[in-house]
C-alpha cells in the first residue's frame, strides 16, 4: 500500500506534579479489601492476578471523587498479554456508558491508525491513566491520577508489554514524568525499567487537525506508528 493510501486510513469518515511513586511491595498488615475505599491505602505490586479482579475493585472505588459520577469504571480492552500497551488519558462519555476503553471517535481513529500497520486488538492492550470519567471531559487532576496510579502500575505488571505508547500529556507525565510539550518529544523512544516508551499524539488531537501535509500532526503520527511497527518486528525477530 502506498504511503498516501495508508495515511488516508487515519481519515475519520463521518501539572505540575512530579513523577508518581514507584510500585512498592505490600506493607505488613495490608488488607486489599480497603484499596477501593481510601487513596491512602497503597496498591502494591502483586495485588491482582487478573484484570477482572482489578475491574471489580475499580467499579466500587472511591479513592477519588470521580467514583461519585461514574457509570462504569473503564479498565482496558485488547489482549492483556500484548507486546504493546497504549495508555490514554481517561474515559469519555461513550467509554463511561459502555465500560470499554477508547470506543468513541478518538478510539475508532486509534484503531484505524493501528490497522494501517496491521495491528489489531490481538496485538495491543489499551487503557487509561484514570479509570473513571472526569466530569465534562475535563483534564484529570493530579490527586485523581495519583489515586489511580497503583491500578495502572498493576496493569503494566500484568500485561508486561515490551512497548508502551503514551497518548497525550497525562500519560507522558504519569509514566515518564516528562513535562515538555508532546510535540517536542513525540516519536522518541525512552527506555525505562526494561521497557520502551514512546509518547505519541492523542487521537482526539488528530481529529481536530485533519491536514495530512508533510509535518502535520497526522503525518507525524504516520511516521511514529511505522516506527512502532518496525520496533515490534525487530523485537519479535529477537533483535530488539
Ligand atoms: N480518550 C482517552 O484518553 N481515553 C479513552 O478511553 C477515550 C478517549
Amino acid at each position: 500500500m502506498a504511503n498516501d493510501d495508508q495515511i488516508s486510513l487515519f481519515e475519520f469518515s463521518q501539572l505540575e506534579f512530579s513523577q508518581l511513586e514507584s510500585h512498592p511491595a505490600p506493607p505488613p498488615e495490608f488488607d486489599p479489601e480497603l484499596i477501593p475505599t481510601d487513596a491512602r491505602v497503597p496498591i502494591p505490586a502483586g495485588t491482582y492476578q487478573t484484570m477482572e479482579q482489578m475491574k471489580a475493585h475499580c467499579n466500587r472505588c472511591f479513592r477519588c471523587g470521580l467514583g461519585e459520577s461514574r457509570t462504569n469504571a473503564v479498565i482496558g480492552r485488547g489482549n492483556d498479554k500484548a507486546s504493546i500497551m497504549i495508555v490514554g488519558e481517561g474515559p469519555g462519555q461513550n467509554e463511561d456508558e459502555t465500560g470499554i476503553a477508547f470506543v468513541g471517535k478518538a478510539g475508532q481513529l486509534l484503531d484505524k491508525i493501528l490497522a494501517s500497520v496491521n495491528l489489531t486488538e490481538r496485538d495491543v492492550y489499551i487503557c487509561n491513566v484514570v479509570k473513571c470519567r472526569p466530569p465534562n471531559n475535563r483534564d484529570p487532576q493530579p490527586a485523581e491520577i495519583e489515586a489511580c496510579n497503583g491500578y495502572l502500575r498493576e496493569q503494566i505488571r500484568l500485561v508486561n508489554p515490551k512497548i508502551i505508547l503514551l497518548t497525550g500529556k497525562y500519560a507522558m507525565l504519569t509514566l515518564l514524568g516528562i513535562k515538555q510539550g508532546i510535540t517536542k518529544v513525540r516519536g522518541q523512544w525512552v527506555e525505562r525499567d526494561g521497557r520502551l516508551y514512546m509518547p505519541i499524539f492523542h487521537p482526539a488531537y488528530l481529529l481536530r487537525n485533519q491536514s495530512r501535509e508533510k509535518g502535520s500532526p497526522k503525518w507525524l503520527m504516520w511516521q511514529d506508528i511505522q516506527a512502532v511497527r518496525q520496533k515490534l518486528d525487530e523485537i519479535q525477530r529477537g533483535e530488539g
